[in-house]
């Protein structure tokens, strides 16, 4: 018998093509995704080769040198962003739909995604007005100073699988707004809503060639974009691993690399807050997309004179979290993206308890009829020395680490490799920027976890990134400052 949901999933696959100089462009062959909750084949997408990665930066290369879209006015672009905005809004539950069928994320979220993504693009609208450098009229009469700034030029957008839509709109709109003009390549899992953008884009009548995007693997063209000659600037966002490749390609021509990589963020916890409020955000900050989620609060680091109680009482919290069909109003983790990431939240699980960790809740793979699913897990004696205290798991498990002083928090805090969020839990104003100032992360939430605004930056310390996304920072990102001199009145002469 047919469910309701049935009816939702597509009875063909949708048809996808890549948008490649303003014209929609498919390829000899294609490759497939199949819905990670549902078993069905969801899209078909153009397999893109080198030569159509070449074609695209060929398109964006010619759009940012011969204009017009460069050279326009800050206004002009920024009615063109928000006929973007716009249309994002009118499409959202298509969109919503195609992120759940692809990712496996509960639909709630993802509309929500969607109007933050709306969100984004309106901000970057703003900022395309508020562009500036500086001057100096302090140089000595006859000199004055200019710093002004340019769009960096053609940038290459390598985005992820857990947040398709919402991280192109944390970098496009912004390149976009500077001027610059773009070749976006989603992941091979997610692309469907990134090459949906192309058809906004085009209906806001943003000049061809200025946006590109480009569906296929990652080799060969991710790899082609971070090692062409032509591109003047990388933004990506993904693992670690594949982030150091890039800087290794961006050497051909030494172009500019953004990176927004992995978290191994901690929530911390003190005895003296909001205990109910702290309980919510640590259950909501590791299952929160299915901890497939950089930001994923997956380290809970309590003080020791209350962390039974309260692990017991997260426990509790966790075995309410609705898992199940993300195409379920009432689901709040959906489905693991695929059999790869499920197989490695698995490994991690047995690493966890070979080196000593005891398994209080899940661990497991939920069983159903169809999709890939894991449970809500938790781990206790978890010290920080151990791998699933330290490495990035992308799942839904959560840690548990005691602690005894401030000192002692923030050293555990700062004891791994990654430094891109926190969370701290006091009402003690002294602790609270004690540790707001000492941890080595590019945001730290207090009494708060995983709230993003567009004014504000999100990026990461050590090996959680390089520079930063959204916030008016962002636009800087993709800009060169250039300086210009200007003498007035009579020269001194070199020579007599
Ligand atoms: P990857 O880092 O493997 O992929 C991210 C993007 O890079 C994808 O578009 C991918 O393409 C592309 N890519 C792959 N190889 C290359 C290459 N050699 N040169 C240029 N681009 C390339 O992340 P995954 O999506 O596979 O996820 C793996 C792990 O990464 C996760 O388990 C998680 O730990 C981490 N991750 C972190 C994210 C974050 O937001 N910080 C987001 C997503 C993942 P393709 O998909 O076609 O391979």
């Amino acid at each position: 018998m047919r469910t309701m949901i049935d009816t939702m999933l597509p009875k063909q696959p949708y048809e996808y093509a890549m948008w490649i100089d303003g014209d929609w462009v498919t390829s000899k062959s294609s490759f497939t995704r199949e819905s990670p909750a549902h078993d069905v084949t969801v899209g078909r997408y153009p397999m893109g080769s080198e030569a159509d990665t070449d074609a695209a930066v060929v398109a964006a290369r010619r759009a940012f040198d011969a204009g017009p879209w460069p050279k326009m006015s800050g206004a002009d672009r920024s009615k063109a962003l928000l006929r973007v905005a716009d249309g994002i809004r009118a499409k959202k539950e298509e969109l919503a739909l195609i992120e759940v069928l692809e990712s496996g994320k509960p639909i709630s979220q993802a509309r929500d995604e969607m109007e933050w993504s709306a969100g984004l693009w309106d901000y970057a609208a703003a900022l395309c007005r508020h562009i500036y450098g500086d001057t100096y009229n302090t140089l000595g009469e006859s000199m004055m100073g200019f710093m002004i700034r340019e769009p960096i030029g053609v940038v290459a957008m390598i985005t992820p699988w857990n947040f398709p839509f919402l991280i192109i709109s944390q970098k496009l709109p912004f390149a976009l707004a500077a001027g610059c003009t773009c070749v976006v390549k989603p992941s091979e899992l997610t692309p469907g809503t990134t090459l949906r953008l192309g058809q906004l884009i085009e209906a806001a009548g943003i000049p061809k060639g200025v946006v590109n995007i480009v569906s296929g693997y990652g080799n060969p063209v991710g790899a082609r974009l971070a090692s062409h000659s032509d591109v003047d600037m990388i933004s990506f966002t993904g693992s670690t691993a594949v982030g150091r490749s890039v800087v290794e390609a961006s050497r051909s021509n030494l172009k500019k690399v953004e990176l927004e990589l992995g978290g191994k963020n901690p929530q911390i916890v003190f005895a003296d807050s909001d205990l109910d409020a702290a309980l919510d955000a640590v259950v909501f900050g590791v299952y929160f997309n299915m901890g497939e989620c950089c930001n994923s609060g997956s380290r809970l680091m309590v003080q020791k004179s209350i962390a039974q109680e309260f692990a017991a009482k997260v426990i509790e919290k966790a075995k309410e979290v609705v898992v199940g069909d993300p195409l379920d109003e009432a689901t709040k983790v959906g489905a693991i993206v695929n059999q790869t990431q499920l197989d490695k939240i698995q490994g991690y699980i047995q690493t966890g308890q070979r080196e000593g960790a005891t398994l209080k809740l899940g661990g497991n793979r939920r069983q159903t009829e169809r999709g890939r699913f894991f449970e809500p897990t938790v781990f206790e004696g978890v010290n920080p020395g151990m791998t699933i205290a330290k490495e990035e798991i992308f799942g839904p498990v959560l840690s548990v680490i005691p602690f005894e002083t401030p000192d002692e928090a923030l050293r555990i805090a700062n004891s791994t490799a990654y430094g891109l969020s926190a969370g701290v839990w006091t009402k003690n104003i002294d602790v609270a920027f004690q540790l707001g100032r000492g941890i080595r992360a590019g945001t730290v939430w207090i009494n708060t976890f995983m709230e993003g605004y567009p004014e504000l930056s999100f990026g990461g310390y050590k090996e959680s990134g390089l520079g930063r996304e959204l916030g008016r920072f962002a636009i800087e990102e993709f800009t060169e400052l250039k300086t210009i001199q200007v003498h007035l009145g009579p020269r001194t002469k070199w020579l007599p």
